[in-house]
């Protein structure tokens, strides 16, 4: 799964676990946002191209500025980011470390992404439409957000 949909469905349940339980429940709820991103990696995307590619950046791109935007009306944009960056840690550190280490984010699996779990693979607009989804659910957390406090 790419990284918009792992940082939109962290924040779906750190904004969740806010809505109910506070400050605690964020925190509470950030090990179950680190979690899921395992569990979405099952979801074996269609590859957009190369990394960084014009593909990429519209389809991967465009959500992560979405949230952002939507993070930054939001009022808790901490709620928002930090649910964000637990649904993406484990990328970040495999991902960052490989790139450090080898100069590319794809040279290395390791440690979160060894156990190379069983792949649903997703068709191209399957891939696209998470992206889709990736990208407006920010901003239905925005309206129900906006709900809640009128
Ligand atoms: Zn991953």
């Amino acid at each position: 799964m790419y990284t918009a949909a792992h940082g939109t469905f962290g924040a779906i349940i750190t904004v969740a676990a806010w809505s109910v339980a506070g400050p605690a429940g964020v925190v509470g709820a950030l090990p179950l946002a680190f979690l899921s991103h395992h569990v979405l990696d099952r979801f074996w995307e269609h590859p957009y191209g190369r990394f960084l590619s014009r593909q990429h950046i519209l389809w991967d791109g465009v959500p992560i500025l979405m949230f952002a935007l939507a993070a930054f009306l939001s009022g808790i944009p901490w709620v928002m980011v930090s649910g964000w960056i637990a649904g993406n840690a484990m990328d970040i550190w495999d991902k960052g470390r490989s790139w450090i280490r080898y100069g590319s984010p794809f040279a290395d699996p390791g440690f979160w992404h060894r156990h190379n779990p069983p792949k649903w693979s997703m068709s191209d607009g399957q891939t696209k439409a998470v992206a889709v989804l990736a990208g407006a659910l920010p901003f239905v957390i925005l309206l129900v957000l906006q709900g809640a406090s009128t």
